[in-house]
């Protein structure tokens, strides 16, 4: 048959059998999506977040854009091996279709042309094709020297630590090693006897003694097709499953799926998108601030998709999102964490319950939740019931004097239905005092009304409504040379996006900027959502935090969130402040009469 080679069979055999493993659990994994997700796919698929969705499968799955922002070196390296691969084989398609005069050709000749090929580039656009193909080869055996770089020393690439190997990783990984200098050396081997090679694959073939050429050409080719063969079989079960489930979970989450509550194929995606780059292991505090190494989302997501999951990895984890903010391939990790959280719930057992029973208050503008956090602050609630006085808020204090607890604790390690128990009680006292805002000094409590109430009106953190009032006039501050940081809470910067409203208010004070601030801020390792740390190692994370957030010695350590000043407060580096004491320190005028809620709020409810 015309080019045709029996070598051709490791190649063919290896691309039916990923082919058909990709379909399988393509298929499994869309069929296993939920309802919701479901629904989202049938209402986007035809629409243009279509294309926006192939906009970004070209940016992220094949340039790899985001990875390039972190860390340009491995950003080229991660570019010039899934892009450059995919041109040489579409170049590679084009060329053997010119070759052959069909569209049809034998799905081997691209892959193998210079082999089949020897008359040299007697077609149009014959030269100009070859010598692309080998500037592709060049910049892919660059990429692949980077990677080799970075798996003997990772500093080197700017990486403190890479990901361990699991056995399918190393075989498809060895074989990924052997493709592409083999590639290289059969080609050439074929340019030194034919001629047909182009700038590189030339160059290379002349340095071939010419009486070896003739015995290498064969076995080189034959190894060629065997580590395509390898890699093709091991890549459903590596880390390089990750090249093509990419590409469906930017469609979904293009189309509107989401991590949801429970498992679901979704899940599966974004556990096998992964591609190991191990960004986020140099983004958690537990390793860089606690040395703790193996327990990072890239282990938590490997051992999920593999099912090895310990109870250790799954919970040791402060839940603080930066890694999911570092992560280029956009995974929902502390979302999937705790999907896999919940399925620790132990059905029947209750943990909570009001001790005595709340009853709600009927005719108040403003309900203030503290939150079981700031009671433990006391001088949080002492400065927030300063700043309603101040100005003027009919307010109603519902946790003042019986503890409630708003749920998210319980939900964070997994107990879901008895953190539902407290969602629906809480919901039933809030809603029946048909007041017209709910005010909250806690950003663990602020997310939990936000996501997983149902509430009959409008919920703020305590900085926006300070900033509100301030905006409004309706208390002022007097101005300060105090120097002062601010510590982002996790929950309130990462989880809820609220970054500018406490900067805004602590323009009236001389705020100091932070390495860590914003998307990049640390955790005060006070976590609630990791139970198992040990106390001696959360107080590492959090006097390295406070280290990097004192560094330039400001007097005053302001953060938002009172389970940070709880932390941030025994280690005795500044003076630590909640922005509701420094803002109910520094007021300037008291309004004497009470007056009603502002009009934005109004407009909210
Ligand atoms: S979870 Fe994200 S950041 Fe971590 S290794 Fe995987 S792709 Fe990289
Ligand atoms: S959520 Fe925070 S603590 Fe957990 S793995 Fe990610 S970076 Fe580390
Ligand atoms: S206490 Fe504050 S900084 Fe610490 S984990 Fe919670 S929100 Fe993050």
């Amino acid at each position: 048959m015309m080019n045709y080679h029996p070598f051709v069979i490791p190649f063919t055999v290896g691309a039916l059998f990923l082919f058909g493993v990709v379909f399988y659990k393509f298929y499994a994994w869309i069929a296993a999506l939920d309802r919701k997700q479901k629904f989202m796919v049938k209402q986007n698929i035809f629409s243009f977040k279509t294309i926006r969705a192939i906009g970004e499968i070209f940016r992220e799955a094949l340039v790899h854009h985001n990875i390039y922002k972190k860390n340009p070196v491995l950003g080229y390296m991660h570019m010039s091996l899934a892009f450059g691969w995919f041109l040489l084989i579409v170049v590679g398609k084009i060329k053997a279709s010119l070759y052959a005069g069909t569209f049809f050709e034998p799905p081997w000749l691209g892959i193998f042309f210079n082999f089949f090929a020897v008359d040299g580039h007697a077609f149009s656009y014959g030269e100009m094709l070859t010598f692309t193909m080998d500037f592709l080869l060049l910049i892919i055996l660059s990429g692949l020297a980077l990677a080799i770089i970075k798996r003997v020393k990772s500093s080197l690439l700017g990486m403190r630590k890479t990901t361990k190997h699991s056995r399918f990783d190393r075989i498809a990984l060895s074989s990924l090693w052997f493709i592409f200098p083999l590639r290289l050396m059969a080609e050439s081997t074929t340019a030194s006897l034919h001629g047909n090679g182009g700038f590189l694959t030339n160059s290379v073939g002349h340095l071939i003694p010419s009486a070896i050429a003739p015995y290498a050409e064969l076995p080189l080719w034959w190894a060629y097709s065997i580590s395509l063969f390898v890699f093709f079989v091991a890549l459903p079960y590596s880390r390089y499953m990750h090249i093509p489930t990419e590409v469906v979970l930017i469609l979904l989450r293009n189309w509107g799926a989401d991590t949801g509550e429970q498992l679901s194929g979704y899940t599966d995606i974004q556990l096998n998108s992964c591609s190991r780059c191990g960004i986020c292991i140099d983004a958690c505090q537990l390793n860089f601030a606690a040395g703790i190494s193996d327990v990072q989302s890239v282990y938590f997501v490997r051992d999920a998709r593999y099912k090895t999951l310990s109870d250790e990895v799954v919970n040791n984890c402060l839940m603080c999102g930066r890694c999911s903010n570092e992560c280029p391939v956009g995974l929902e990790l502390t979302l999937v964490r705790q999907q896999f959280r919940n399925k620790q719930e132990i059905p029947g057992k209750f943990y909570y319950e009001y001790t005595e029973p709340v009853e709600s208050k009927a005719g108040v503008d403003v309900i203030y939740y503290a939150g079981c956090m700031t009671h433990l602050t006391p001088s949080i609630i002492i400065s927030m019931k300063k700043i309603f006085e101040a100005a003027g808020v009919n307010y109603w204090f519902m946790d003042e004097d019986k503890g409630v607890c708003c749920g998210r604790p319980l939900r964070q390690q997994g107990f879901i239905q008895q953190s539902k128990n407290l969602v629906i009680k809480n919901s039933r006292i809030i809603n029946s005092a048909r007041a017209k805002l709910l005010v909250t000094s806690c950003p663990i409590c602020y997310k939990s009304f936000r996501e997983e109430y149902n509430l009959n009106l409008p919920v703020m953190h305590h900085t926006e409504y300070i900033e509100g009032l301030l905006a409004d006039g309706r208390i002022t501050l007097n101005a300060s040379n105090v120097t002062v940081v601010y510590h982002d809470p996790c929950e309130l910067g990462r989880g809820a996006n609220i970054y500018e409203q406490p900067r805004n208010i602590l323009r009236n004070f001389s705020l100091i900027e932070s390495d860590y601030e914003k998307e990049n801020s640390l955790c005060c390792g006070g976590s609630l959502s990791d139970a198992i740390l040990d106390l001696r190692l959360q107080l590492k994370i959090r006097d390295h935090a406070l280290g990097e957030l004192t560094k330039d010695k400001p007097e005053v350590l302001v953060t938002a969130c009172p389970l940070c000043k709880k932390s941030f407060v025994h280690g005795n580096k500044a003076r630590v402040m909640d922005i509701a004491e420094i803002v109910a320190g520094n007021l300037k005028v008291i309004a004497r009469k009470k007056q009603s809620v502002r009009k934005e709020e109004l407009q909210l409810v």
